[in-house]
């Protein structure tokens, strides 16, 4: 495994690959964990080079977001890219990413509205913006993304159809602890208390999904249900708890399509999200 920081090296490094196999892309922050392994799993699987990109976006952290304390560690992630069979790890600086003052951004409209984007303005244009470069630096077949940030993922999907990018997107499902939390690199910001009271976040999508399975189609009542799960803990405050259309984010009130059940939850200053399909088609699915 190689691990290159300019973006001379990955095309260099990449240019017969590109020729004779597959590459595939898994774009990360790094802190890696078992979320982020399903990805690279699924790459090594499909693919005959695997890239993994860890770099801290500053241009999708809001001023008073965690950007400066985002646990950062080279090593370790490079040990776990190692374990599971990466060819090359893209870890570059943020001068090497933004070498000038940024003027061109991606923008996708409405999608980036609605759920988180109306509570971090700026986010999605950052994620828009870092992924569409990733994607022309390491000219990737196929990307992989993780149904954990659904919101991300149909806008990541929309910016390769609309700008006719050359590559293919798969979302992965979102890996859980065992007592379902979703994990994520900011879940170590929590502290004990914290860390036991973060699973309502699970037990209320859950609560969703079998007022959902029992034949509960408005969404006011699923998402009461939701936020009484999560009222039961003072350690958490709410920050949304919506159902949109799970193509276009738009509101629903009675669920009739796929639909997205998102919520975002703060538990002291550590944000957290978690989210569930819910479909007519198979309504007992779980989360
Ligand atoms: P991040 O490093 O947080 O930017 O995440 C990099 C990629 O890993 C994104 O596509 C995430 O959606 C995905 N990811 C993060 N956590 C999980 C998880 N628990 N399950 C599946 N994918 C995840």
């Amino acid at each position: 495994m190689e691990i290159v920081e300019t973006i001379n090296e990955v095309r260099e490094r990449l240019a017969r690959a590109r020729v004779q196999g597959r590459v595939g892309l898994v774009p990360t922050m790094g802190a890696l964990h078992a979320g982020h392994a399903s990805l690279i799993e699924a790459a090594r699987r499909a693919c005959d080079t695997v890239v993994v990109s860890i770099f801290v976006n500053p241009t999708q952290f809001g001023p008073n977001e965690d950007f400066d304390r985002y646990p950062r560690d080279l090593r370790a992630d490079a040990d776990i890219c190692e374990r599971l069979g990466v060819d090359l790890v893209f870890a570059p600086s943020t001068r090497e990413m933004y070498p000038r003052v940024n003027r061109t951004w991606v923008e996708v409209e409405k999608l980036s509205e609605p759920l988180c984007g109306a509570r971090r303005p700026g986010h999605f244009r950052g994620v828009a913006t870092v992924c569409t470069k990733l994607f022309n630096i390491v000219q990737p077949d196929v990307a992989y993304f993780g149904q954990k940030d659904a919101q991300q993922a149909i806008i990541i999907r929309r910016i390769v159809a609309d700008l006719n990018l050359p590559l293919e997107i798969i979302v992965c499902p979102i890996v859980r602890e065992p007592d379902g939390l979703a994990i994520s690199s900011r879940n170590q910001y929590l502290d004990a208390a914290q860390r036991r009271e973060a699973t309502r976040l699970y037990q209320a999508l859950s609560a969703a999904r079998r007022r959902f399975a029992d034949g509960v189609r408005q969404t006011e009542a699923l998402i009461a249900t939701m936020r009484e799960v999560l009222s039961q803990s003072p350690a958490l405050r709410v920050e949304y708890v919506e159902i949109v259309d799970a193509e276009t984010l738009e509101p629903v009130a009675s669920i009739e399509r796929p639909a997205l059940v998102a919520l975002a939850v703060h538990a002291g200053s550590t944000r957290l999200i978690d989210n569930t399909i819910l479909d007519l088609n198979d309504p007992t699915a779980s989360v």
